[in-house]
């Protein structure tokens, strides 16, 4: 189980926890995999890109979510963000 540090949901990553001893990066393991999946692995933890956006830059109004917190934009997935205006 992993805690995301946004929302502190308690939820099980979609994607099978790298193993102890395996050093990959996780783009490695996994390069077809969706980068919020990727991102449940990460040292954060953040569960979905709902999350990671709110996380990372605060509420992208530009974008709507899901009900699994995958970001859209213009009805259309989103699978990485753009930078925020402010930056
Ligand atoms: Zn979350």
């Amino acid at each position: 189980m992993t805690r995301c540090p946004q929302c502190k949901r308690n939820y099980t990553p979609e994607l099978k926890p790298r193993s102890r001893d395996d050093r990959r990066p996780i783009q490695e393991i996994y390069p077809d995999a969706e980068p919020y999946q990727r991102e449940q692995l990460n040292l954060l933890g953040l569960c979905s890109d709902k999350c990671f956006d709110e996380y990372i830059s605060g509420s992208r109004t530009e974008y709507t979510y899901d009900e699994r917190g995958r970001r859209f934009e213009n009805g259309v997935r989103k699978p990485v963000a753009d930078p925020p205006a402010w930056m």
